[in-house]
């Protein structure tokens, strides 16, 4: 039985109802999302997964750093779809980032993904190295898994309460992925970056100590965060400038809107000319060269049809 779209479901791992994050995607497109807070698990109807940005992409990352409070509940190896219960397929999906992996229902109704999958695909995270690990323990005492929140001992490779890699959040990539547009571009957020085993500070490009903190010891931008919830505290920032772009876009940022749909509105005319010819040299009608300007002589064709209707119609009342 396939249950509607909309209404709040139980999980299939843990049978907990299921909160429904009402959200937009691309364009404004209302797009629902199901999570389930102690399973850290992402249901999504359309399994291409959600083109989130802006304010959208925002609360689900404060509602994954709010689940993380809550301890991990193991996932079955035989989960369920969420529409019909049916078996699911592991999917590779191959991003920018590498690839990542949802389970989808073979019927085609959807995908679970975990936290931590979820933010491998949109390029968030990366793998914890040893300095990072250092870096954490220094700053925290402890590693936490950014999929689950769960504290992670200091030699393990896989987070033991959700199997999940240990890995960091990348806050350049998020302020990124949250604002592509680049609305709130002059916000220091955007400076902060952390590139895999980079000792230096991408900001001002300040070297850095291996024994270092998150924050660049020259000019205090972030480097990295070990943990969602920081990452969304950082972030959180951009909130307000995300909700007024949302709502109405600066000048600048349509102006640069405009000028990307350019070449593709001229390449789908070009498509449609070329379709168009295809279909008149298949169909045997005017040759290609004489398709140019095709509409003025139909109108013109319409035109005198009329005109010689008219005519033998005042001749007719006339007589
Ligand atoms: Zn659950
Ligand atoms: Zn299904
Ligand atoms: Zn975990
Ligand atoms: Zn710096």
């Amino acid at each position: 039985m396939n249950a509607p779209a909309g209404a709040a479901l139980a999980c299939r791992n843990c049978g907990q109802a299921l909160r429904v994050l009402a959200l937009q995607g691309h364009y404004g497109r209302a797009l629902e999302i199901d999570l389930c807070a102690p399973c850290h698990l992402l249901w999504f109807d359309a399994i291409e997964g959600a083109h989130l940005a802006g304010p959208s992409l925002l609360r689900l990352v404060g509602e994954m750093a709010q689940a993380q409070s809550l301890p991990h509940t193991p996932l079955k190896p035989q989960l369920g779809c969420l529409r019909c219960a049916g078996p699911l397929h592991t999917v590779h999906n191959p991003s920018r980032y590498g690839a990542s992996l949802q389970l989808e229902c073979t019927q085609r109704h959807g995908a679970w993904q975990s936290f931590g999958q979820f933010l491998h695909q949109k390029g968030l995270v990366r793998p914890m190295n040893s300095a990072d690990r250092h870096r954490a323990l220094q700053r925290d005492g402890a590693l936490h898994c950014v999929n689950c929140g769960g504290g992670i001992g200091q030699g393990d490779t896989v987070c033991s309460w959700c199997g999940s890699v240990p890995a960091v959040v990348d806050v350049a990539r998020l302020a990124l992925a949250l604002d592509p547009e680049g609305a709130t571009r002059q916000h220091a957020v955007h400076r902060q970056r952390g590139e895999a085993g980079a000792l230096s500070c991408a900001a001002c490009g300040a070297a850095q100590p291996a024994e270092g903190g998150w924050a660049c010891t020259s000019c205090g931008a972030t480097l990295t965060v070990p943990g969602l919830a920081e990452a969304h505290r950082q972030v959180s920032a951009l909130g307000p400038a995300l909700r007024a772009h949302a709502e109405r876009p600066a000048p600048h940022v349509v102006q640069e809107r405009l000028a990307r749909q350019q070449p593709a509105l001229q390449r789908q005319r070009d498509r449609a000319r070329e379709m168009q010819k295809e279909a008149d040299r298949a169909s045997g009608r005017v040759p290609p060269k004489e398709r140019d300007g095709w509409f003025d002589i139909e109108m013109i064709g319409m035109a005198v049809d009329l005109l010689r209707w008219l005519g033998r119609l005042v001749f007719r009342l006339w007589h």
